[in-house]
């Protein structure tokens, strides 16, 4: 499905986003794998290949996301779409503590759980970047 991403919308993302996953802000100078264009609406849902619908995507997220749109909230039960960093400010629903990412709001809470922003190896390595001063 990234293949359809063409080389200028791929760099383009990946300037805008500062080479940082949009969702878990790993750099992309400290992952093992390249960071891919994620379709925030799949192609599958109706989603386009464009800029507004992209965001640069750490193999992990982008793995986890799969195909999904939203889960539903661990808190409320409520289907709620995942944070989408195309309309939303990534500090209004996410903070860190500890190297852990701490949802702030319903979007992120569904995004933490389904992404696996905090599994243990993801926990380690963060705080390990932090500690070397590199997130
Ligand atoms: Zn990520």
């Amino acid at each position: 499905m990234t293949s359809s991403v063409s080389t200028y919308l791929r760099s383009f993302i990946a300037e805008r986003a500062g080479g940082r996953c949009e969702y878990c802000l790993l750099p992309q100078a400290l992952s093992l794998h390249r960071h891919e264009p994620d379709h925030i609406v799949p192609i599958q849902h109706g989603g386009n290949t464009d800029e507004e619908n992209l965001a640069l995507a750490c193999m992990r997220c982008n793995r986890f996301k799969g195909p999904n749109v939203g889960s539903f909230d661990p808190e409320t039960g409520n289907l709620v779409p995942f944070f989408n960093p195309r309309n939303r400010e990534w500090t209004d629903h996410f903070r860190i503590d500890n190297a852990v990412i701490v949802p702030l709001t319903p979007e992120a809470r569904v995004t933490v759980k389904i992404f696996r922003l905090n599994d243990e190896d993801r926990v380690t390595e963060r705080k390990s970047m932090i500690e070397a001063g590199l997130f």
